[in-house]
């Protein structure tokens, strides 16, 4: 089957046709959005990934060349018009798991650095200040943290949170009798925002959790409480974390994800002026620590995400159940 892969990087290239035997794989580097759309020719098929836009004008131009399936190579499909997909007879597929350890790991990752300081320390040691001034962090041991969705990934976050001494608290629309059993606490959103030392997010996008983290959040939150976001970026109302950091309520914030990261993340803009004034601004605090959605990046996931997406092709390919199908 013939697919159109967009958004791809040299890894994305590598690891497909690593694993690739069937199917006649085009890759292009730009995002699949309404100006890219004459790209796809021929193609039954699009593969995208999480800032493809796929909004309803961009399905009926699919819908018209022919397209029946889009995979995701992504678990979340905040991104995707699944309405608009099921009006014009098009399946969508995604990877529902891939290493959920991935991404919990890397949330722990933020947690240390902002903690630890480990970034910082690197480059004083590297240009030969050896201070410890300014470096001082906590014990992760005893403190409280708020998981906000205990899906795959957040139940594994929970999990390493409890190896490491730490009580958690847990808030999600089904609560996971097993994580109970393990220790978890499940509350209500107002309890995890005011006895939480550290809030970390792992629900999906969607229209309920969108900017789940706002003013009224925030301000139930406990001074210096330590905000982690590796979901996605619509979570998070930039503008009121920034009012949380100017106004030293929130302490510390890990982003793996941004609001308007579709116009950033993915590319070297080391040599360009940046436009977007807010990513600017949360770069320019101390207590800020940006990756450019990394947390999936391991060689485990990378493996999982080819080889699932290429299964969900082959199973449309041959008319079997799409176990991994997602709809409206
Ligand atoms: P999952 O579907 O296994 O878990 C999501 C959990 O959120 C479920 O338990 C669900 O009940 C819960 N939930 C749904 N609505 C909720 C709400 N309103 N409030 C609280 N909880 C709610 O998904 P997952 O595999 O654990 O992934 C979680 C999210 O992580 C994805 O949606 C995706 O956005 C993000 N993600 C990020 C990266 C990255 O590289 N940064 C990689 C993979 C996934």
């Amino acid at each position: 089957m013939q697919i159109s892969i967009f958004s791809t990087k040299p890894y994305d290239q590598e690891y497909f046709s690593r694993y690739n035997t069937e199917h006649d794989l085009q890759f292009f580097q730009a995002n699949l959005k309404q100006g890219t759309l004459n790209l796809v020719s021929g193609a039954e098929g699009v593969c995208v990934f999480v800032n493809d836009q796929l909004d309803k004008l961009v399905i009926k131009g699919l819908a018209k060349k022919g397209v029946k399936l889009i995979a995701l190579r992504c678990a979340g499909f905040n991104n995707v018009d699944l309405e608009a997909c099921k009006a014009h007879d098009i399946k969508v597929v995604r990877v529902p798991a891939y290493s959920p350890y991935a991404v919990a790991e890397h949330a722990l990752a933020l947690i240390m650095g902002l903690n630890r300081k480990t970034h910082k320390a690197y480059n004083r040691v590297r240009e030969g200040n050896f201070s410890l001034e300014r470096l001082t962090g906590f014990d992760l041991f005893g403190k409280t943290v708020g998981v906000i969705g205990t899906g795959k990934i957040g139940a594994v976050f929970c999990r390493i949170m409890l190896g490491l001494g730490c009580k958690v608290l847990a808030y999600d629309i089904h609560p996971n009798e097993k994580l109970q059993r393990a220790g978890v606490i499940y509350k209500e959103l107002p309890a995890i925002f005011s006895e939480s030392d550290i809030i970390s997010l792992h629900c999906p996008l969607n229209e309920h959790t969108h900017h789940i983290i706002n003013d009224a959040a925030i301000i139930q939150m406990k001074k210096g409480v330590m905000l982690i976001n590796s979901s996605r970026g619509g979570l998070v109302d930039t503008k009121a974390v920034i009012h949380g950091l100017k106004h030293r309520k929130i302490g510390y914030l890990g982003i793996d994800v941004y609001e308007q990261e579709e116009q950033l993340f993915f590319e070297d803009l080391s040599e360009t002026i940046i436009d977007d004034d807010q990513i600017a601004r949360l770069m320019s605090f101390p207590n800020v620590l940006v990756t450019a959605h990394q947390a999936f990046f391991t060689e485990e996931a990378l493996t999982q995400i080819a080889q699932t997406t290429l299964a969900n092709i082959s199973a449309f390919e041959s008319g079997e159940a799409l176990e991994n199908e997602v709809k409206a």
